[in-house]
């Protein structure tokens, strides 16, 4: 059985030298279900999560199946344990890996200084917004509104759609299963840390239900939304799912059309990718590897208008 599996994985590595795709390692663990009653932005139903295990590489999908079949012998790791193993297929083992992918937490936080004066008008506006009742079925149906997360010396700015139900009851965007999804996507997928950066959505009220903003709703809170820019002044906007895309580029372009290209919002660099709502959804190697190209190209792009 061992000599099956060593042919597998010479096999699988020979295929990943012939440059067949490497899986992605944003997200290893498949996601657990979601609670009933909990918030559809930040999550989805049971029965809709691929459950099935994910593989970082062709050499960690060769030690599993060893481990799920009970096969001595686990690869590079378990070599130690194996002492029949050639040093020629521990070596394969070894090259097997996949390249160095960015650690978490680290690169890029924000270079240009704090400023009071900046956090002083942030700190105004959401007290502004934490009063606004423009939009009346919002105003009487939150808990309070959600501002924003991150520094105001920011690079990077992340724009998603609107709180849900984890949001409006903390006061914080971005904090539900979705929300600890793109925690993952911005460590893991872009090597930073979320302190670093800003997050805020298109609508600072949960629309009841979590249904989706309503132009007219939109409309109202685009002003905040524009100031909030303005004072951050992020390097890169990354706009997170069609609903956000729609609204702070005026676009209806549906994402899988608009990923890919680099758009602009007063004339800063904007990258549309799926909200991580969506990838909870549709959790699929396809779907994920698309994100990592999308946060991949921001984070490319930060670390060029750097210089
Ligand atoms: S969504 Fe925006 S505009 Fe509407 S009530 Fe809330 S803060 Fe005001």
């Amino acid at each position: 059985m061992n000599g099956f599996f060593r042919a597998l994985e010479c096999r699988l590595r020979a295929l990943q030298l012939a440059g067949v795709r490497r899986v992605p390692r944003l997200w290893p663990e498949a996601p657990a279900p979601v609670a009933a009653g909990a918030s559809p932005s930040a999550g989805v139903a049971a029965s809709a999560v691929d459950s099935r295990p994910q593989f970082g590489s062709m050499a960690e999908f060769a030690r599993q199946m060893r481990e799920r079949l009970g096969v001595a012998g686990g690869g590079a790791g378990a070599s130690k344990a194996a002492p029949g193993r050639s040093s020629r297929s521990r070596g394969a083992a070894e090259t097997a890996r996949p390249a160095a992918e960015p650690e978490a937490g680290q690169g890029l936080p924000p270079r240009r200084p704090a400023d009071a004066g900046v956090d002083a008008q942030l700190a105004s506006l959401a007290a502004t917004v934490a009063r606004c009742t423009r939009c009346a079925e919002l105003a009487a149906s939150r808990t309070q509104t959600v501002f924003a997360d991150g520094p105001s010396n920011a690079e990077l700015m992340f724009v998603g759609e609107a709180p849900g139900q984890d949001e409006d009851a903390r006061g914080v965007p971005f904090v539900g299963r979705a929300g600890q999804l793109l925690t993952k996507i911005i460590t893991a997928g872009m090597g930073m840390r979320r302190e670093d950066v800003y997050i805020c959505n298109i609508l600072k009220c949960r629309p009841p239900g979590n249904r989706n903003p309503a132009p007219d709703e939109a409309a109202h809170c685009r002003e905040y939304l524009d100031k909030q820019i303005e004072l951050v002044a992020p390097k890169v906007i990354c706009c997170l799912g069609g609903v956000a895309s729609r609204f702070l580029l005026d676009d209806a372009t549906p994402v899988g059309q608009m990923r890919g290209q680099w758009r602009q919002y007063r004339g800063i660099p904007v990258r549309v990718t799926y909200h991580p709502a969506y990838l909870l959804r549709n959790y699929t190697v396809d779907a994920r590897q698309k994100v990592w190209d999308d946060v991949r190209e921001v984070a490319a792009k930060l670390r060029e208008l750097r210089g």
